[in-house]
């Protein structure tokens, strides 16, 4: 086995350094590797900035060359995002778009759907959201209520989303409806794709504990798409919706490593500033974090094997999901360990509002990352029925 560079990627690496050290400059390079996909630190300049990587189609660097791609196979992405981690890049904004749904267009959507969706997504005129969970329906998406119907050329949609990450920002939304009101489970639901500035929907946003407000419930009364805005066959959405669980699990996450080494790093540069590496408890700790780096490295490039010889994702995904999950919230633990007392201050911004610095955001954020795209009990039962072949749960 050699992890080495072959000499056309180790040229393609060249070409990606060249495009950041040319391009990553003023406001961009001030802001770092802030911003998460979630959040709206430095949102204008990382609008910005997002726009300038889809101009050099950086944004959809995988779609086929037709629809404006640069056809890039799975090792130029992960040598692409390996780069953008290594120069501090700010945080990219377009991950519902371009990270989930448009995979899922281009192996489900007609050739006119993809004409008018990927475009806007490349040039970051369109943002969109996922209109995936419910009140009632969160690791069981099968049990999903929002209903929609037909009404001449037209879907009414009603009902009721929840957790839906910068819904207040997004111009439209991919959601799982229900379009057979006698069916039940995973049966006769639809992935229909719905504008969002229109008087049906209603965002209100769920404010946290931060005082930020990043994610929101949208409610849907007798809001409208287009009947062709559906994506696959009506009454087969569960299809879709897996696809995009599958990238969301799998292909998004799959070159974070070297972000997580660069955290790593930071932190054990705390730690050696303030005499926190005088604890044998916290040098055990980073001792353990680095080992977790190697193990995700080497089985990020296990599933990137798998994924060249094969093209799917196989369920083994979960061990990744579920590993690297778990590694940053304990890193997230170790980071207040090393700040001490000094974890119990933040910066107060007014009206209750809070600013988190990197290593508070990194704690706060990674209790999120267990429960988000599949929580880890969802991903042991994966990795049990589907990789072990133990006997399904019962129902
Ligand atoms: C930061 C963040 C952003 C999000 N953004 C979005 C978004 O943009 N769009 C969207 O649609 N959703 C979003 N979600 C929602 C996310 O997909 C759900 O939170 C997740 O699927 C879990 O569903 P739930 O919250 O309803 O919890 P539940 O499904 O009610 O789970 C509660 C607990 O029960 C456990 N559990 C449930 N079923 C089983 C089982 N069969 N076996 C063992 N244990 C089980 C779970 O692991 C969990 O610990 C987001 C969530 C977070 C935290």
């Amino acid at each position: 086995m050699d992890f080495r560079d072959t000499p056309s990627e180790a040229a393609f690496r060249d070409e990606v350094r060249g495009w950041f050290s040319e391009h990553l400059v003023g406001d961009f390079a001030a802001l770092g590797g802030r911003g998460g996909p979630a959040d709206e630190e430095g949102w204008d300049v990382r609008i910005e900035w997002e726009r300038l990587l889809g101009a050099d189609r950086w944004v959809g660097m995988s779609w086929p060359a037709e629809y404006g791609g640069r056809a890039l196979d799975y090792a130029q992405q992960v040598i692409f995002n390996e780069e953008y981690a290594r120069a501090n890049a700010p945080g990219r904004i377009s991950f519902f778009g371009e990270g989930l749904f448009a995979p899922t267009l281009i192996q489900f959507g007609t050739d006119e759907q993809k004409r008018r969706f990927l475009p806007k997504i490349q040039s970051v005129e369109e943002l969109w959201c996922q209109g995936f969970s419910e009140p009632n329906a969160g690791s069981d998406l099968a049990n999903v209520q929002t209903r929609a119907v037909l009404d001449g050329d037209e879907w009414v949609i009603n009902g009721q989303k929840v957790w839906t990450t910068l819904a207040h920002r997004a111009d439209w939304c991919f959601v799982v409806t229900r379009t057979d009101p006698e069916s039940k489970s995973h049966h006769g639901l639809s992935y229909l794709l719905v504008p969002m500035h229109q008087p049906g929907i209603e965002v209100r946003p769920l404010r946290q504990m931060t005082g930020s407000a990043e994610f929101n419930e949208v409610f849907f009364t007798d809001a409208r798409t287009a009947r062709e805005n559906v994506l696959g066959p009506v009454g087969e959405g569960w299809k879709v919706a897996m696809a995009t669980l599958g990238f969301e699990r799998g292909t998004a996450f799959l070159s974070q490593q070297l972000g997580f080494q660069r955290e790593l790093t930071d932190l054990i540069e705390v730690a050696q500033k303030n005499g926190a590496t005088a604890d044998p408890v916290v040098r055990d700790k980073l001792a353990g974090h680095y080992a977790g780096v190697q193990i995700m490295k080497y089985n990020g490039m296990r599933m990137l094997t798998n994924l060249l010889h094969t093209g799917v994702l196989g369920p083994e995904s979960s061990i990744g999901k579920l590993y690297w999950t778990n590694w940053h919230r304990s890193l997230g633990e170790t980071a207040m360990d090393v700040l001490g007392t000094d974890a119990l201050l933040v910066e107060h911004e007014g009206d209750g509002d809070y600013h988190l610095d990197d290593l508070h955001q990194t704690f706060m954020a990674s209790r999120a990352e267990t429960i988000y795209a599949g929580s880890s009990e969802i991903q042991r039962n994966i990795i049990g029925e589907r990789v072990l072949g133990l006997p399904r749960e019962p129902r």
